[in-house]
This record gives C-alpha cells, sequence and structure tokens, in this order.
C-alpha cells in the first residue's frame, strides 16, 4: 500500500534559532499523534539538516533536503552532494521544484541526473513537476507534465522508480493563494497514476505515492486529501507554522 506522505517545504526561510523553535515543535505536536502508513517530511535549509536530523532520531519525522549536485564529490563550488546529506541521514530530496526549474534554468535532463545521482545513495526523490498558467490556459498541462516525466523519471528501471515520490504543483498555484481545485487535483494525480501504469504496470502505479503541492493550507488540506490519486502534499508556506502544518499533516 502507498504511504501517505506530507513534506514541509522550508526554502529559503528562518533563522537557526527559529528553525530549532519550528522542528520542536513539530516534532512534540507529532509525539501526540498516531500515524499509520504516514510519512511526515521536513526539508529545512541545508544549513539546519544535521541539527534536524538529530531531533528526527527520536522523533516522528523524515528529514529531506531541498536541493543537490548530481556528483559524489568534486570540484564544485558551493554546492553539496547526496553523499554528505546521506551521512546526516537524510532519506528525501526536493527535485524539479518550479523555483529551481526557473531561477536556475534545471532542464529536465539535468534533473535526471540528479534523480539518479540521489538513487545511487538511497536517497528518496521527491520529484516536483507541473505547468505554468498559460500552458493550462492552452490546454497544454497534460503534455507539460508528461514531458516532465518521460525526460527525468522514466529512464529508471521499476525498482529504482520505486523509491520516487511524485509532487504535482502546478506552477500558478505555487505561493499565490490559488490552490488547484479538487478536480483539477484529482485529474491530473490520475492521468500521472495512469502514466506510471502504462510505463510500469499497474502495481507499481498503485504504489506510488503522488502529493498534490501549491498553496495547501490548513483549510483545504482535508478537501485535497480525500480525493482518490491525493496521496498528501509538498507544502511551501504553511509549513513555516507549527500549527498550520499539524493541522495539514492531520488532514490526511
Ligand atoms: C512549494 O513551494 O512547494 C509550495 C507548494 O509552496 P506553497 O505551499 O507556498 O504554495
Amino acid at each position: 500500500m502507498r504511504k501517505k506522505i506530507v513534506a514541509g517545504n522550508w526554502k529559503m526561510n528562518k533563522t537557526f534559532s527559529e528553525a530549532e523553535d519550528l522542528i520542536t515543535e513539530i516534532a512534540d505536536a507529532l509525539d501526540e499523534m498516531e500515524l499509520v502508513n504516514t510519512e511526515v517530511v521536513l526539508c529545512p535549509p541545508t544549513l539546519y539538516i544535521e541539527m534536524a536530523s538529530d531531533v528526527a532520531e527520536e522523533a516522528n519525522f523524515k528529514v529531506g533536503a531541498q536541493n543537490i549536485y548530481p556528483a559524489d564529490a568534486g570540484a564544485f563550488t558551493g554546492e553539496i552532494s547526496p553523499v554528505m546529506l546521506k551521512e546526516l541521514k537524510v532519506e528525501y530530496c526536493i527535485i524539479g521544484h518550479s523555483e529551481r526549474r526557473k531561477y536556475f534554468n534545471e532542464s529536465n535532463e539535468f534533473l535526471m541526473a540528479k534523480v539518479d545521482s540521489l538513487l545511487k545513495h538511497g536517497i528518496r526523490p521527491i520529484f516536483c513537476c507541473g505547468e505554468l498558467l498559460p500552458e493550462r490556459e492552452a490546454g497544454q498541462h497534460f503534455a507539460v507534465v508528461k514531458k516532465q516525466l518521460e525526460e527525468s523519471l522514466f529512464h529508471l528501471t521499476a525498482a529504482a522508480f520505486g523509491m520516487v515520490v511524485i509532487a504535482y504543483e502546478p506552477v500558478w498555484a505555487i505561493g499565490t493563494g490559488v490552490t488547484a481545485s479538487n478536480e483539477q487535483a484529482q485529474e491530473m494525480h490520475g492521468y500521472i497514476r495512469q502514466l506510471v501504469a502504462e510505463k510500469y504496470g499497474a502495481k507499481t502505479a498503485e504504489n506510488t505515492s503522488i502529493l498534490y503541492g501549491g498553496s495547501c493550507n490548513g483549510k483545504n488540506a482535508m478537501e485535497l486529501f480525500a480525493q482518490t490519486d491525493v496521496d498528501g502534499g509538498l507544502i511551501g508556506g504553511a509549513s513555516l507554522k507549527a500549527e498550520e502544518f499539524i493541522q495539514i499533516v492531520s488532514s490526511l
């Protein structure tokens, strides 16, 4: 049975002490909850990962990174390798976020290399896909998502693909306060699961966790997560407030 997952993408937010407070608050609240077949993942800025991992050892959440460079080591000034993250017990890493595609020009081909590099070290990619507003308005959203999956993921073997979590994040919904409707989310999630089934078979598709991301919050999470093919969320802004993030986790 596929896992339900709520992952918090903190982006470039919080000072170290604020991050410590937020992690402690979330860990304390999760201690009081019974999570069945559910994973909570916190993806703080890289600087805070060691601290987060220390807390996670005794808590009910996993630690994720927001980025890697696809090499084990070398002359890549400023970058972080999956080997370094693995040593800090990182289990997930966000890949292909629209902000990285836009501001850092990350192509589907480069993201494929990142996916391979993570899997080589047993770190699960949370692979983001999703269309821009003009692409949706032009009716191209299915084609855009299909191309992203085909060019960055569908080279994987079925066994390797089993490590991947997919996050559908329509770019027009990220940080805008405009959430995809329940119907829009379900329609795309169902489509993604169908693509996975065609490529890897029904069993792999059934076992793939597909998260929704884009202005998901404490108010709308319950309805979004109730959709058949929505297995949780990748949460940006609302993951920075412990109470709201926990409300989202409770909506699973
Ligand atoms: C994100 O950046 O992955 C995201 C979903 O952001 P937000 O929840 O703020 O829209």
